[in-house]
């Protein structure tokens, strides 16, 4: 991987040095979840992220949710809010119908996914009768349409459909050729594979950004459920460092902390500047992150 010369060592960051955050959350269900979603909005929005992204249920179940609060995130904190959508359960003009409707709410940027198949994760893909093929063909779509900062998924695991790495790039490349200015990666653990991701990138002479996705581990079961059904890699050393750990709250806690930064730091000395944090609706864990990174609020 190539490193710039004048990266800033993790140890070296005093002050706010010249890293990008964003941060993902999801579209709450329930009146008290809603209220921390807020909370944490309102806790990490004064960091300045670059953007604060807003999931889109499978199946596109949260149409409204997710463009509500999408809505109402850049309305109530002045943030830059990105809307995830996915090719799944619409037919074209009724996905085009979503964009236009950002469009005329001013929102510019969307994450442009096809969506896991409609018969769950480890199904084979069916595209929606009329409806897009793939994030390809979302991403120009969407360009079609008005001049949004579109953002595609990538895998430093590979994409469990993917057959081998060839098609996992050439896919990542065509995303990219059509219109996105970068990709955010899926949840790993291992820094190996992302930094693996990043070369096989530059070796297919892909320039744009892929952004390292973080996902903090603040329960290993959920979390580990979560990958396992993306297709992410949980490696047997982070598992062993939560075994045991299922009835004591606190030192799980210190546990997932501890790996979140071991991770971070590892990647701020690796030559890498912007990271986008799943926040999973909580502030704790990510504002501490933010604040090893120097990014803390105003
Ligand atoms: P694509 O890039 O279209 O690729 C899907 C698969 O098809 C890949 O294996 C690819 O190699 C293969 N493929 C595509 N085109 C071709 C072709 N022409 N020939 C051969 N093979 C091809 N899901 C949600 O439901 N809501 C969300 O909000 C959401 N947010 C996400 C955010 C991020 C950052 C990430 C990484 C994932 C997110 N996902 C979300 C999950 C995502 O929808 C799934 O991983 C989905 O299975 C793939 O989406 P994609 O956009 O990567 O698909």
């Amino acid at each position: 991987m190539n490193v710039p010369s004048d990266h800033r060592k993790s140890r070296e960051i005093v002050e706010r040095p010249p890293f990008q955050v964003s941060f993902e959350f999801f579209p709450p269900k329930t009146d008290v979840m809603e209220e921390r979603f807020w909370e944490s909005v309102h806790k990490l929005a004064p960091l300045h992220p670059r953007f604060v992204s807003v999931t889109y249920g499978a199946g596109g179940s949260t149409r409204e949710r997710t463009m509500r609060m999408v809505s109402q995130v850049k309305a109530e904190t002045g943030v830059d809010a990105a809307a995830h959508l996915t090719c799944v359960g619409a037919t074209k003009a009724e996905v085009d119908q979503v964009v236009h409707a950002y469009k005329t709410a001013g929102i510019k940027r969307i994450v442009a996914l096809r969506g896991d198949p409609p018969g769950g994760v480890g199904q084979p893909w069916v595209q929606h009768p009329g409806g897009y093929t793939n994030a390809t063909e979302l991403v120009a779509g969407i360009g079609r349409i008005g001049d949004f900062d579109i953002s595609v998924a990538a895998y430093p695991d590979k994409h469990p459909q993917s057959p081998n790495w060839d098609v996992e790039i050439d896919n990542l490349k065509r995303k990219l050729d059509a219109g996105a200015s970068r990709a955010i990666t899926q949840m790993f653990f291992d820094n190996a594979a992302y930094y693996r991701l990043l070369d096989r990138a530059a070796a297919a002479g892909i320039t744009a950004p892929i952004v390292p996705g973080i996902q903090p581990i603040h329960s290993f079961k959920q979390i580990s459920g979560f990958a396992a059904k993306c297709g992410a890699n949980m490696p047997a050393w982070v598992a062993a460092r939560f075994e045991g750990l299922e009835e004591d709250p606190e030192t799980h806690a210190l546990v997932a902390s501890a790996v979140a930064a071991e991770q971070v730091l590892e990647l701020v000395d690796a030559g890498i500047t912007e990271f986008h944090f799943l926040t999973l609706n909580r502030s704790n864990l990510v504002l501490a992150l933010a604040r090893l990174l120097g990014v803390r609020p105003d």
